[in-house]
């Protein structure tokens, strides 16, 4: 076209792009989802403006808040059209050129190796699965706030950008046409399509709508030509009730007709816009929460969330709440743990969606979660940092932290493995065979979450350390817990034993565990650098104080030789400990930790373990 700006995509997408469209991916039908999510966006987009200004709505079609798809099999167009935001031209360069989301780079590497494409939509890179199916996508868009282009692109590292002078005018909004490959014409049967949308998109929010064909009966006086009939009948495809009408009035003048198929058009509804979370949750099955996960997580794999926790908040704060724990952690969960706050809970104020950048619902640590909140109580025609600041955000923030950690601990109870005491593990019966290992793969994916949250969430502390999990001298390869740890304990055992070091192995090589072991004492393996710092929050557990076994104050229980032992050496430990001052040796004692080595360097009690010495030189390095 003659007034088209051309413009190179980023060396990322272009290399993006490349991969889709020579992709062997086999789950081609993923590309609907993304399209339809992207007008969900859209359409969320402008539902929120038009709270503080009603006028960006405009009038008749263009205020209808809804997404429409045809089907043009002729030309082998398949076309999704939004009433939402739309784009200026800047958007379009921006938005559809560039991608500013960090770890996309790695992400498109794994894909070249694995092809695995189901994670593009939660890299913010959904819209160019597009080219899975299209060699050539038109997109053209109106904004309240610029005239109306068509940014057009055949994936060939270039996109081109026209002032759009020749369609119909959108009013607002986004159409994205496919101009579909060869091997693509299934996606020209509506059948598939509407699959597809019950499939993947029944929990939009918005009417999706199809321009569907019916063969619909109509009569025709009897004594027109037989031959024409039928050419007229397939030909025929808009205005079925024009047609109609003819015939009725025809009818009445000649009573004698015949009937003819034709093929009319009309929308028709593909989903049903009850919200998922009005539902009452006895009602809701299984099957619905886990692909309203997925529509929610943007997750196209078809695994099972580890949980989810659906509860409806009354009082003085009123809520319905969704919470979902993903079956697998995000690749940079603790990447971006410190400098982002994040978090993956959708904030809907009555069923209008206001946010999901909002970081006062949940704590950091709980940033795993997925989930949605939609309050009663919260102001609507308010901006986002005033909402921000509202009070009963507090109060949802609390009962949301608590409704978490009981959908978690709910993981361990139902999970078979996870039952110690032996009265208990016959209680459970052989249908909970889906639930076993699960807590122990929660753990594995989100463990330092919680460990996170026993350093940040002093409020709930106690109730996080009975999430906590970690091997020991007696857990046998598996995780234990500290309940489990509590009812092992020996007969007037006081302190919870724990060593910190890099790995299992090395600590069960460990001189301070010598004695203990022989003594039968049970002491935890902490292997995580984080766990250093944890057990300086964790001090004591249901009235039980941690004792790290490489420090003073090791106690396992007097001996009558004690006293005898430590007069018979007293001159050694004096000369011992007079040589030593300039090494910076504190004291020098005789002790009853040890077994076969003759002596241990122990750290004072509130002195960092060697263990943390080592974490900290290496971070100062
Ligand atoms: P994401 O949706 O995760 O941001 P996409 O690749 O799907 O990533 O889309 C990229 C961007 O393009 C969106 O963030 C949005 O700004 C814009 N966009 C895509 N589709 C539409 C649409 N139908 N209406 C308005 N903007 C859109
Ligand atoms: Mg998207």
């Amino acid at each position: 076209r003659s007034n088209a700006e051309k413009f190179e995509f980023q060396a990322e997408v272009s290399r993006l792009m490349d991969i889709i469209i020579n992709s062997l991916y086999s789950n081609k039908d993923i590309f609907l989802r993304e399209l339809i999510s992207n007008a969900s966006d859209a359409l969320d987009k402008i539902r929120f403006l038009s709270l503080t200004d009603k006028e960006v709505l405009g009038e008749g079609d263009n205020a209808k808040l809804e997404i429409q798809i045809k089907l043009d099999k002729e030309k082998k167009i398949l076309s999704i059209r939004d009433r939402g935001i739309g784009m200026t031209k800047e958007d379009l360069i921006k938005n559809l050129g560039t991608i500013a989301k960090s770890g996309t780079s790695a992400f498109v590497e794994k894909m070249q190796t694995s092809g695995d494409l189901n994670l593009i939509g939660q890299f913010g890179v959904g819209f160019y699965s597009v080219y899975l199916v299209a060699d050539y996508v038109e997109v053209i868009s109106k904004h309240n706030e610029d005239k109306q282009y068509v940014w057009e692109s055949k994936a060939d590292g270039a996109f081109a950008i026209s002032e759009d002078t020749w369609n119909e005018p959108l009013g607002r909004g986004t159409e994205i046409r496919l101009h579909l490959k060869d091997e693509a014409g299934e996606y020209l049967e509506e059948s598939k399509l509407k699959e597809l949308v019950k499939r993947y998109s029944e929990f939009i929010n918005f009417p999706i709508y199809i321009w569907a064909s019916k063969e619909v009966d109509v009569e025709i006086p009897a004594d027109e030509d037989d031959s024409n009939d039928e050419d007229e009948s397939s030909e025929s495809s808009s205005s079925d009730e024009e047609t109609e009408e003819d015939v009725d009035k025809s009818e009445e003048k000649k009573p004698k007709t015949k009937k003819v198929k034709e093929t009319a058009y009309e929308w028709e509804l593909l989903n049903d816009v009850k919200a998922i979370w009005l539902r009452n949750p006895k009602e809701v099955t299984d099957e619905e929460y886990t692909k309203f996960y997925h529509s929610l997580a943007k997750d196209l794999s078809d695994e099972k969330p580890f949980a989810w926790s659906h509860f409806i908040a009354e009082g003085d704060v009123e809520f319905k709440a969704v919470l979902f724990v993903p079956p697998k952690a995000p690749h940079d969960l603790y990447e971006s743990y410190y400098n982002s706050n994040k978090s993956n809970l959708k904030l809907y104020v009555r069923r209008v969606f206001i946010s999901d950048e909002f970081d006062e619902l949940l704590p950091k640590y709980l940033n795993f979660l997925k989930g949605l909140v939609d309050s009663d109580t919260l102001p609507l025609n308010v901006s986002r940092e005033m909402l921000q600041q509202h009070s009963s955000l507090k109060t949802i923030k609390k009962k949301l932290i608590r409704k978490a950690l009981d959908m978690i601990r709910r993981i361990a109870e139902e999970d078979p493995d996870e039952f110690f005491d032996k009265e208990k593990k016959e209680e459970v019966s052989s249908d909970n065979d889906e639930k076993r290992g699960q807590y122990a793969k929660f753990w594995n994916e989100f463990g330092k979450s919680i460990k996170l949250g026993i350093i940040e969430d002093a409020t709930n502390r106690n109730r996080l350390a009975k999430l906590l999990r970690f091997e020991s001298t007696k857990s046998d390869g598996k995780l234990a817990s500290l309940d489990q740890y509590i009812s092992r304990m020996k007969a007037g055992q006081k302190d919870i034993f724990y060593i910190t070091g890099t790995n299992k192995e090395q600590l069960e090589k460990s001189p301070f565990l010598e004695r203990l072991k022989k003594k039968n004492f049970e002491v935890i393996y902490f292997t995580d650098p984080v766990d250093e710092y944890l057990m300086q929050y964790l001090m004591d557990y249901e009235d039980k104080k941690f004792q790290n076994v490489s420090k003073e104050g090791l106690k396992l229980g007097k001996d009558a030789k004690d006293k005898e032992l430590k007069e018979s050496f007293k001159d050694l430990t004096k000369w011992w400990k007079n040589t030593l001052a300039s090494e910076n040796v504190d004291d020098v004692k005789i002790s009853n930790r040890l077994d076969n080595t003759p002596c241990v360097v122990v750290t004072s009690k509130y002195g960092w373990s060697a263990n943390m010495e080592r974490i900290m030189q290496s971070q100062t390095l």
